[in-house]
């Protein structure tokens, strides 16, 4: 008899099971908010820069203004107010919503 496949494992997920997790989310809504509604930010020279801003990996969804440019998950940290989406080639900030408008992001 086979063993059960869903049994919990002993151990923490990996990180490649993490991202799996997420290839299961229903499709995100992206959402352009200001860099300094949610992240203690200078603009320099048309983007913004933020010194000690940690970015928590990849997202599947890529920037609308930059084709095929992952977006990277930021979450709430000392310098920023709450958790977004951002993109490392337009230093633009997205929410990611829901089709019913409810935030992902809030966890
Ligand atoms: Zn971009």
């Amino acid at each position: 008899m086979e063993q059960d496949e869903k049994c919990r494992p002993a151990r923490p997920p990996t990180a490649a099971e993490h991202r799996n997790a997420t290839t299961d989310m229903p499709p995100l809504v992206l959402v352009e908010i200001d860099p300094l509604a949610v992240v203690v930010a200078e603009r320099r020279d048309d983007v913004y820069v933020a010194d000690s801003v940690r970015t928590y990996g990849e997202m599947r969804e890529t920037c609308p203004e930059c084709k095929g440019v992952h977006l990277k998950l930021v979450l709430r940290q000392s310098d920023v107010r709450a958790a977004h989406l951002y993109c490392a080639q337009c230093t633009r900030c997205y929410d990611a919503r829901f089709a019913d408008g409810t935030s992902a992001l809030n966890f």
